[in-house]
């Protein structure tokens, strides 16, 4: 990127925020990069190219945005601070092929902003240092609204990123885990120390990359009920998945009925929830469907 003037320093973020008088608000999870290898990792794991488009949740002051519009073809940031619109305008000024879109991404029809923008781009992956307080609901809308991604590359709380990654038996794994795996194939990608961001952050960070698949690992027939079955089993975690799902979809007096179906499944009553793969779920969630009608 030589010949550009980086954004993602601290000298030129403090400058920014003092030239426009910016108090960075908690409340928005406002903690923004000023490390340059940091951003090359994120970027990197993106696999932009030309051809591509990104799609940015949170830009600030357009650090990462510079990146992204260097590598790809196409870049769409949302941001829901109308503070940082003017200072946005400034210091994209010399990538025209990126935009910038006032609005909270929770309230934004993304098919719609998809179909507006990213015409004649092969592939488009999201690209985002989250804001923490939203982390989980906007990957939920990410994967629940079915955009056609390739990547989704972000930085969230460390935590959230290694239950995203957990693999059944494993004190993580989680309803996140298995929503996380239905749609994608995730991957650890870095862990970020707080030294990064400003104002620093009171939790560890990680970059995760999720790989959005093109189709699900395992094939359900009404997925919404699959999700609530998963929700059943988690409900409380040192419960067994035959107390669980027992008091979720059954009563006292056909509580019996779900034994017998979990040893037709060869799934073991007295385990937990946590122990069940992605496939356990699928035929479980299947036969308790045929069973509840
Ligand atoms: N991308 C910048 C960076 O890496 O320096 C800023 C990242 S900061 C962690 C999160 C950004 O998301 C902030 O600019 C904040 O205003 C914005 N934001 C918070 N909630 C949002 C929402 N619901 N929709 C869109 N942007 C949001």
């Amino acid at each position: 990127m030589s010949g550009d003037e980086l954004i993602a320093t601290p000298k030129r973020t403090q400058d920014l925020i003092r030239k426009h008088g910016l108090t960075l608000k908690k409340s928005l999870g406002q903690n923004f990069l000023i490390d340059q290898n940091t951003l090359q990792k994120i970027v990197g794991a993106a696999e932009l190219d030309a051809s591509k488009g990104a799609l940015e949740i949170g830009p600030g002051i357009g650090a990462l945005t510079q990146h992204l519009a260097v590598r790809a073809g196409k870049v769409v940031a949302v941001e829901i601070d109308q503070r940082l619109i003017p200072i946005l305008q400034e210091t994209l000024e010399p990538y025209p092929n990126a935009t910038v879109v006032h609005g909270d991404v929770l309230e934004t029809d993304l098919a719609k902003l998809f179909a507006e923008n990213f015409q004649g781009v092969s592939r488009v992956s999201v690209v985002a240092n989250l804001p923490y307080y939203v982390t989980t609901p906007i990957i939920m809308k990410l994967l629940e609204d079915k955009l056609p991604l390739e990547n989704i590359v972000v930085m969230i709380q460390k935590e959230v990123a290694e239950r995203m990654a957990a693999r059944p038996g494993k004190k993580d794994y989680g309803s996140l885990s298995i929503a996380v795996q239905y749609y994608c194939e995730p991957e650890l990608v870095a862990v970020v120390p707080h030294t990064v961001f400003i104002p620093q952050p009171n939790v560890d960070s990680a970059v995760i990359k999720l790989k959005v698949r093109d189709r699900p690992p395992v094939e359900v027939a009404d997925e919404a009920f699959f999700f609530e079955v998963v929700q059943a089993a988690f409900t409380q975690r040192r419960k067994t998945i035959y107390n669980n799902l027992g008091s979720r979809f059954f009563t006292k007096e056909t509580k019996t009925e779900l034994e017998k179906l979990l040893q037709q499944l060869d799934i073991d009553p007295s385990r937990r929830g946590e122990t069940l793969s992605i496939e356990e779920y699928a035929r479980l969630s299947g036969a308790l469907r045929q069973f509840l009608g």
